[in-house]
């Protein structure tokens, strides 16, 4: 008889303890977003952790949804997703960046941005592979590297702009090298890799025929007039290059999970092969929803953007207020900072959200342990209400310093 049982070497626990959630004595956690949004309601605190918006998407938008599940859109849709969708996101790409796609073969409709990226690493890289990202990183790219049996390398970036070093870079890279995921804006960062660096990253993506895997959620979160910059628009890049996003970020309906994934026809159809044994195909009613969504006018972004950037310079002031240093936050919904009287931020996270009743997420949670991430930061997110914010900074004034 064969056992089928938690081996140590079983795929799934390669990805939770890729991923940091296998505790000493063996047990399994929940990724530190479900854990502290938990602790946030158990002590009815100001959850400024999980990276979630309270406010609602544009009524347009969340209205074309209820309309599509009344009017019979609740079947399975196609497996690359709707046509509309494909069209819609093929134009957004033309409208914001000047990349020309095919709909029909070079854009993929996933189960948010997180299926797009398991989808894609999966598809390119297994054992004896190498997998670059930069750390601290997104969780989840660690679970599907650990997941796929590829090597995890990563690449430093130092605060406070969180940038790395060109040197490391060229270090990361080696003939195992399959993918290297960018993040720009950054999880849990909030910074903007600088051209060069992209542009250095193209170039040995080239030397090494790597693919560049480009997570970019926050497109049109960045702040002070900087504007987004695809890597795929750089030279050289779009050939070997995927470029993820969703609406989660963009429209505020983070639990509607509908991102896509574009790139050249080739790179898609490896995805698709992935992707249709994971989900399938998903979320038929909201498709056609966030196709309206993305065809809004350029209002509706920039207000989006200038309500974010009011919001990060609440939290900003009010966390220098409260004794905070801060790293300077160019885009996303994260701001990263350190307080002299608080030690190290895993204990820390956690005695916060009992009191004052503030929950964070401690900026380890985005590193292996013993790398480069500080021990001592909190991410704190800024995409709440204006009052939230400014009752989780009053709250925060009297620690010790
Ligand atoms: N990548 C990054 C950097 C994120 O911050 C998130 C979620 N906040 C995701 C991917 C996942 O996006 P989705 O909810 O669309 O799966
Ligand atoms: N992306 C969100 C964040 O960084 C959380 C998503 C999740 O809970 N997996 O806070």
């Amino acid at each position: 008889m064969t056992m089928v049982g938690p081996g140590n070497d079983a795929p799934w626990m390669r990805a939770v303890r890729s991923a940091g959630l296998v505790s000493a004595g063996g047990t399994v956690r929940p990724t530190i977003f479900a854990e502290m949004s938990a602790l946030a309601a158990q002590h009815g605190a100001i959850n400024l952790g999980q990276g979630f918006p309270d406010d609602d998407g544009p009524a347009e938008v969340l209205n074309a949804a209820v309309e599509a599940i009344r009017g019979g859109v609740n079947q399975y849709p196609p497996g690359r997703g709707f046509a509309e969708l494909r069209e819609a996101i093929a134009e957004h790409q033309e409208r914001f960046y000047g990349l020309s796609l095919d709909p029909t073969t070079e854009v993929l409709v996933t189960a948010g941005a997180t299926e797009a990226i398991a989808a894609s690493l999966l598809a390119l890289a297994g054992a004896g592979d190498e997998v670059i990202t930069f750390e601290p990183f997104y969780d989840s790219y660690a679970a599907i590297i650990g997941l796929s049996g590829a090597r995890h390398v990563t690449v430093a970036l130092h605060g406070p702009d969180f940038q790395p070093e060109p040197a490391d870079i060229d270090a990361a890279f080696s003939h195992r090298t399959r993918v290297v995921v960018l993040n720009s804006p950054h999880n849990p960062t909030g910074s903007i890799l600088e051209r060069e660096h992209l542009e250095r990253i193209i170039a040995l993506a080239a030397k090494h025929d790597a693919v560049i895997v480009s997570d970019e959620v926050y497109e049109h979160l960045l702040y002070d007039e900087r504007r987004h910059v695809p890597v795929a628009t750089l030279p050289g890049a779009a050939a070997r290059t995927l470029t993820v996003s969703s609406a989660a970020k963009t429209f505020s309906v983070t639990g509607w999970k509908i991102g896509w994934v574009t790139g050249p026809a080739s790179l898609i159809d490896a995805v698709i092969a992935v992707k249709q044994w994971l989900t399938y195909v998903n979320g038929a009613p909201f498709q056609g929803a966030v196709a309206r969504g993305l065809r809004l006018g350029d209002d509706y972004f920039e207000t989006l953007r200038a309500t974010m950037q009011r919001r990060r310079d609440l939290l900003a002031a009010g966390l220098l207020n409260a004794g905070f240093s801060i790293a300077p936050t160019a885009g996303s919904y994260f701001i990263v900072a350190e307080h002299a009287g608080l030690g190290d931020a895993a204990t820390s996270a956690r005695a916060l959200a009992a009191d004052p009743g503030v929950v964070s997420i401690p900026l380890s949670a985005f590193g292996r342990p013993g790398g480069p991430v500080s021990a001592s930061a909190l991410r704190f997110a800024f995409c709440k209400p204006d009052d939230s914010i400014a009752e989780a900074v009053r709250r925060l004034q009297n620690l010790r310093p």
